[in-house]
C-alpha cells in the first residue's frame, strides 16, 4: 500500500478541488461532497482493483464503501469486465433494446419468487419513482406510506434535502416510524380510502443511526395492511439487493412484497436498475409511461448478467457474510481493547459502527480519519459494505489499520 506524504495543499486532489469549485456547484454535491467526510479523505479517485481504491495522489485504501454499494464483486472484476467489453464491441445505446434485456428479465424472474416480470431503469431513484407510479396506476389512488427518515433516492417525493422542493411534491406522502406498529396504524388510517402503496427498505438502514432488522410483526402488519386496503407493498432492495439473499432481502422474513426495486449491486458498478413485480401488476406496469434514453443500454445489462452468474457460482452472499463476520469480530475486539463502547449493527455484509454517546459523530469522524491514514476507507456515518474481493487476507490487513486507528484514538 503506497500512501504518499503529499500535504493537502500541494496535492493533485486539492488542485482538482480548486478547479471544481469554479465550475461545479459547491465544488461537489450530494453524498460525495467533501464536507460529509473527514478532511483527509480524497474528493477525487483515480482507479480501483479488487477491494482497493487509489486516489489521484496515488494513495491506496482498502475500500468499505464500494461506490455506495455497487461493487459487490470488487473493482475490475474480470468476468464482468469481459462481458461488458463483449457487449460494447457490439453496441451499447441503440434505438431499441438488445437481447440482453430479455435474458436479464428472464434471469431475475427466475431468481425472485414474487417476480413475474421485470421493468428496467437506470438509477435506484428512477426505479423507486417508477414503482410508485405503477402502484398509483394500479390503484387509481395517490397516497404512499414512507418511513420517516428512510432514503429512497433523490426524487422530490423523498430527497432528504428540502431546498427547491414544493410542498405539493410531498402532499401525498404519509410517514410512519420503522418497527412502530402504532405509527403504522395511524399512517394507514390517515391514508384510508386513497392509499396506493407502502415503500419500505428490507431493514432500517438509515444513515447515522443504528441499523434495525424488521420485526416479524411489523413485516406482517405491512402485508396485512396493504391487503386490507388493496394497496401495493413495495420493497426497496436498492441498497441491500444481492447482499442478504439473491432472491430478495425478505426471503428469510416470510413476507412477499408486490413490487421490489433493485439497483446498485446487480451489475457490479454499471448503471442499470430494475422493478420486479407480480402478475397482478403487469397491466399497471404496461400502462405507465416511464422511460429514459439510456435505460435500455446493453452494456450494463450484460454486466448484470455476468455479475449475477458470478454471485451464484461463488456463493457471493456467503463470501460477503464471511468477510463481514471476520471484520466485525476483529473490530469489536479492538474497540473493547482500546476501551471504546461501540454499537455494531446491521448484517455483517453491510454493517454500521457507532461510538456510544458520540455527540455529533465526532469520534466516528476521528476514527475514520485515523483509519484512512492507515490505508482503510471507512465512511464516518453511512453503513459500510464488503465485497467478495474482501478475502481473509484483505480483512486482516484492514484490521491492522483499524487497530492502529483505535490506538491513536485512545492515546
Ligand atoms: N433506495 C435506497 C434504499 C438507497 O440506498 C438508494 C441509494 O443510496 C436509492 C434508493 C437511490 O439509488 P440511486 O442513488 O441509484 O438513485
Amino acid at each position: 500500500m503506497t500512501n504518499t506524504s503529499t500535504t493537502l495543499r500541494e496535492s493533485a486532489d486539492h488542485r482538482l478541488r480548486s478547479r471544481a469549485a469554479r465550475v461545479v456547484p459547491g465544488g461537489m454535491y450530494g453524498h460525495q461532497r467533501a464536507g460529509l467526510f473527514p478532511a483527509n479523505f480524497p474528493q477525487f479517485l483515480a482507479g480501483g482493483n479488487g477491494a482497493i481504491i487509489r486516489d489521484v495522489d496515488g494513495r491506496e485504501f482498502i475500500d468499505f464503501l464500494l461506490g455506495y454499494g455497487p461493487m459487490v464483486l470488487g473493482y475490475q472484476h474480470p468476468a464482468v469486465e469481459e462481458a461488458a467489453a463483449r457487449q460494447r464491441a457490439l453496441a451499447d445505446c441503440q434505438n431499441a433494446p438488445s437481447e440482453r434485456m430479455v435474458e436479464l428479465a428472464e434471469l431475475l424472474v427466475d431468481m425472485v419468487d414474487h417476480a413475474d416480470w421485470a421493468y428496467f431503469a437506470k438509477n435506484g431513484t428512477d426505479a423507486t419513482t417508477t414503482a410508485l407510479t405503477i402502484a398509483r396506476a394500479a390503484t387509481g389512488r395517490a397516497k404512499i406510506l414512507v418511513e420517516r427518515h428512510s432514503y429512497h433516492g433523490a426524487a422530490p417525493w423523498c430527497t432528504p434535502g428540502v431546498a427547491g422542493i414544493q410542498a405539493a411534491d410531498r402532499e401525498n406522502i404519509v410517514y410512519f416510524d420503522y418497527n412502530d406498529l402504532a405509527s403504522l396504524r395511524d399512517a394507514f388510517a390517515e391514508a384510508d380510502g386513497d392509499l396506493a402503496g407502502v415503500i419500505i427498505t428490507p431493514f432500517k438502514h438509515n444513515d447515522g443511526v443504528d441499523q434495525e432488522l424488521i420485526t416479524a410483526e411489523f413485516a406482517g402488519a405491512l402485508r396485512t395492511g396493504c391487503d386490507a386496503a388493496g394497496a401495493v407493498l413495495i420493497l426497496d432492495d436498492v441498497r441491500c439487493g444481492m447482499r442478504l439473499h439473491l432472491g430478495s432481502s425478505w426471503r428469510d422474513v416470510d413476507v412477499e412484497p408486490d413490487l421490489s426495486v433493485w439497483g446498485k449491486a446487480i451489475s457490479n458498478g454499471y448503471a442499470v436498475s430494475a422493478i420486479l413485480g407480480r402478475e397482478s401488476l403487469r397491466d399497471a406496469a404496461t400502462s405507465i409511461f416511464s422511460t429514459g434514453t439510456f435505460w435500455f443500454a446493453a452494456v450494463p445489462m450484460a454486466a448484470a448478467l455476468a455479475t449475477i452468474a458470478e454471485l451464484r457460482r461463488i456463493d457471493g452472499v456467503g463470501l460477503q457474510r464471511r468477510a463481514g463476520d471476520r471484520f466485525k469480530a476483529g473490530l469489536v475486539d479492538q474497540a473493547n481493547a482500546a476501551g471504546f463502547e461501540i454499537a455494531y449493527t446491521g448484517p455483517s455484509q453491510m454493517p454500521y459502527l457507532r461510538f456510544v454517546d458520540d455527540v455529533d459523530h465526532k469520534l466516528s469522524f476521528e476514527f475514520s480519519e485515523a483509519a484512512l491514514e492507515h490505508g482503510v476507507y471507512l465512511h464516518p456515518r453511512h453503513n459500510w459494505f464488503v465485497s467478495t474481493a474482501h478475502t481473509d487476507e484483505v480483512i486482516d490487513r484492514a484490521l491492522e489499520g483499524t487497530g492502529m486507528a483505535f490506538n491513536q484514538l485512545a492515546s
